[in-house]
């Protein structure tokens, strides 16, 4: 037993530059962990492993971390060394650019300061080599979605500015146009043909329904229920693992953590199917009446069931129509114009075959604020 020395403290209390995630690293955290490979660039050996070949056993030269990459499945190794510990992303050596384990404060190799030394960079694995079990049916979905013109291409590069442009100066141009049209205007002589009113009472009916439905969508006021045991379809979100996801740990090692994503999964469960009677005010007729400016305006007559069982009958909104039509003059002869007063007070003051004035628009738009009276 010996005491810790100062360079155990230096160890744990001064290591800088800790990663925030350490997936593998941390205590309790359970995702393997393997090493990164490494090919020697100055003789050539190839496959050499990140966390045990720190240096190439074949000449010596020290790995590098641009050397490093992720193995293939076959080429994976775990961690042999039983004192391996992850210390955090290896620190680059300023002076001569060797990489050391985070712990170290001086460069093993040229003894170098390293205090306020660059972490290594992390090589992200790439897409194609994300996710063992690929999910096959997203991919064919997307790609499905980018061929019947849902999605956007992700590979089709097209330049659409000159279309845009010119859908704009499309849109400008009948813009102006129609605002032109709307805007320039010429007098109509008009001559009142006919008036006509028209009073509606819209008439509910409380009628006895039928229906079925799940027991919990049913209507509260349901009836005569009688209910089966049915299977019910439920879709639910279910997480389930697409992949593995690989991550340079920054010291020759990496970790590999399951990648996850969510489906949609539909399954069967008994529930109450059921068939009902319930009672709802339902549309049962409109009474009209109309007439001409010979007769008075009246509602038709119409009482209110007094009991509200079913096939009792209520009032459920009244309408009124005050319609004035004109025949065209001059270059309008032969045209009907109809128009619709507000109400009885503006409608009564047309008379049958008195002449009016009214502006049209060259969209051949009828402006009826602008009717005006004239004399004859
Ligand atoms: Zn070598
Ligand atoms: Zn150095």
């Amino acid at each position: 037993m010996s005491l810790p020395g100062f360079g155990d403290f230096l160890k744990n209390n001064l290591t800088p530059n800790q990663p925030d995630e350490k997936p593998g690293g941390t205590p309790g955290s359970n995702a393997p962990v393997f090493q990164m490979l490494w090919d020697c660039k100055f003789c050539g050996t190839k496959k050499l492993l990140g966390v045990d070949n720190k240096f190439c056993p074949n000449c010596g030269s020290p790995q590098a971390p641009e050397m490093r990459y992720f193995p293939s499945e076959e080429d994976k190794k775990a961690i042999s060394d039983p004192n391996y510990k992850y210390a955090g992303v290896d620190k680059l050596c300023p002076f001569c650019q060797t990489p050391n384990s985070a712990a170290a404060n001086f460069c093993k190799q040229c003894g170098g300061d390293l205090t306020g030394a660059k972490q290594a960079e992390l090589k992200v694995e790439s897409a194609a080599t994300v996710g063992q079990a690929e999910d096959l049916v997203k991919k064919n979905f997307d790609a499905e979605m980018v061929r019947i013109g849902v999605a956007p291409d992700p590979n089709a590069q097209r330049n659409w500015t000159p279309v845009v442009l010119g859908v704009i100066a499309v849109i400008a141009l009948v813009g102006g146009l129609l605002f032109f049209l709307s805007r320039s205007t010429y007098k109509v002589e008009l001559q009142v043909a006919a008036m006509q009113w028209e009073r509606t009472i819209t008439v509910e009916r409380l009628a006895i329904l039928t229906g079925s439905d799940w027991q919990d969508s049913m209507p509260g006021d349901a009836y005569n229920v009688s209910c089966t045991t049915r299977d019910r379809t439920y879709t639910r979100s279910e997480s389930y693992q697409c992949g593995t996801t690989r991550i340079d740990r920054g010291d020759g090692s990496f970790s590999e953590q399951p990648k996850y994503c969510t489906r949609q999964v539909q399954e069967q469960r008994p529930d109450r199917w059921c068939s009902y009677t319930y009672n709802r005010w339902t549309f049962s007729r409109n009474l009209v009446t109309s007439g001409g400016p010979e007769n008075e305006p009246v509602w038709a007559s119409f009482t209110p069931s007094a009991s509200i069982l079913t096939g009792a009958e209520r009032e459920a909104g009244r309408f009124e129509k005050y319609v004035v039509k004109f025949a065209g003059l001059g270059d309008k002869k032969g045209q009907e114009f109809t128009y619709e007063a507000p109400d009885f007070t503006k409608w009564k003051t047309f008379a049958v075959n008195q002449t009016y004035e009214l502006d049209f628009n060259r969209l051949e738009n009828a402006l009826w604020d602008t009717l005006k009276e004239t004399k004859r």
